[in-house]
């Protein structure tokens, strides 16, 4: 019988169990190995990736390979694509994925087709002739969704490489490698970790050639995880599932409760996941005025930490475009009715 993910999270990636080994594998503090072993140097392999890669590779359904960061993750995808070739990405995707392939595309390196991924067919057209479909649903800070089955087959029919965003619904709430993307990545500093003390990425494929390129990236380009935040990324990885359950139930509650002040004119939240959006009446001012306001719940950027955080993500260079008044509330751990009492005294103002 299949093993259920929280079980997974706890018990793999354990290494040896013989009696008197250590419950958790010990961060590998060594930058080269004595010369005959499985492991030679430490940006080709380090002993701490596999117990993380173990258990994220099960829970997603692929072979898991760990990255410095999200966006060092997303540049691997990239970087295994042939020069000049032709990247469709979502017009909402995360700002840094946008901007790599923005400053890739200035030097001829690949060209970016940017797209409305609820729009289906207008997505498919543009995949003719790409050589990747780059997805993320839901989008970061709209929270729209794509259809996302439709869209792996569309593009794979035309011969593109699907790759997905899989930061803000983790593989407990979506598996993107059974619903025909070939190539999945975390922001593993986000949900994954889940404290707020790691920046880390990890990508996660079936094909071994593409697991195989991964690794070869991650090795030249030089995107290494540290053993430490390795070791962390784990440690937080262990209560993901339980994690999850309490933050999706409390922003649930809290994009209820949203909806109906008088203060809120919008509540972007797609029923399920950790991040709720809200849009607040009076604009740009108003909204920088909440965020200043809250005494709880932190203002800060970044996501899926345990603790509440809130952004006007219309602040931020590249973000220009979002709605002024909006709000990204990354939902944490405290209770429900103390995070709404800080809403209410922060909207009050
Ligand atoms: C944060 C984030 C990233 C980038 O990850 P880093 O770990 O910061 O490099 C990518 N995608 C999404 C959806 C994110 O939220």
């Amino acid at each position: 019988m299949a093993l259920d993910p929280s079980t997974l999270a706890v018990s793999l990636g354990r290494g040896d169990r013989g009696p008197g080994s250590p419950m958790d594998v010990p961060p590998v503090l060594s930058s080269t190995f004595v010369a005959g072993g499985q492991y030679v140097y430490g940006r080709d392999g380090n002993p701490t990736w596999e117990p993380f890669e173990e258990v994220v590779g099960a829970l997603e359904g692929g072979a898991a390979v760990a990255f410095a960061s999200g966006l060092a993750a997303i540049s691997a995808v990239i970087e295994s694509l042939p020069a000049g070739a032709v990247v469709v990405l979502p017009a909402g995707a995360y700002t840094g994925t946008r901007r790599l392939v923005a400053d890739l595309a200035t030097r001829g390196r690949v060209t970016g087709r940017l797209v409305d991924l609820t729009d289906t067919a207008a997505t498919l057209a543009a995949v003719e002739g790409a050589a990747l479909l780059w997805l993320e649903s839901p989008s970061n800070p709209l929270l729209e969704i794509a259809d996302v089955p439709a869209l792996a087959e569309g593009a794979k029919e035309r011969g593109a490489l699907v790759a997905m965003d899989n930061t803000f619904s983790t593989p407990l709430l979506q598996r993107p490698l059974d619903l025909g993307v070939q190539v999945v990545v975390h922001s593993a500093t986000k949900l994954l970790s889940g404290h707020s003390d790691v920046v880390m990425g990890v990508a996660v494929a079936r094909d071994e050639a593409l697991v195989q390129s991964l690794r070869s990236r991650r090795s030249l380009h030089g995107g290494i995880p540290g053993p430490v935040e390795t070791f962390l990324a784990l440690r937080g990885l262990r209560t993901l599932p339980i994690r999850l359950e309490r933050a999706q139930a409390t922003a649930a509650d809290l994009a209820r409760r949203l909806a109906g002040h008088a203060k809120v004119e919008k509540v972007r939240y797609p029923g399920f996941a950790t991040v709720v959006s809200f849009d607040v009446e009076g604009g740009a001012a108003s909204a920088d005025a909440v965020c200043a306001a809250v005494r709880l719940i932190v203002p800060a950027t970044s996501l899926g930490g345990v603790e509440t955080m809130v952004e006007r993500r219309g602040k931020v260079a590249g973000e220009e475009h979002l709605p002024p008044g909006l709000i990204r509330m990354s939902v944490g751990l405290e209770h429900a009715d103390d995070l709404w009492a800080d809403l209410e005294q922060a909207l009050g103002r």
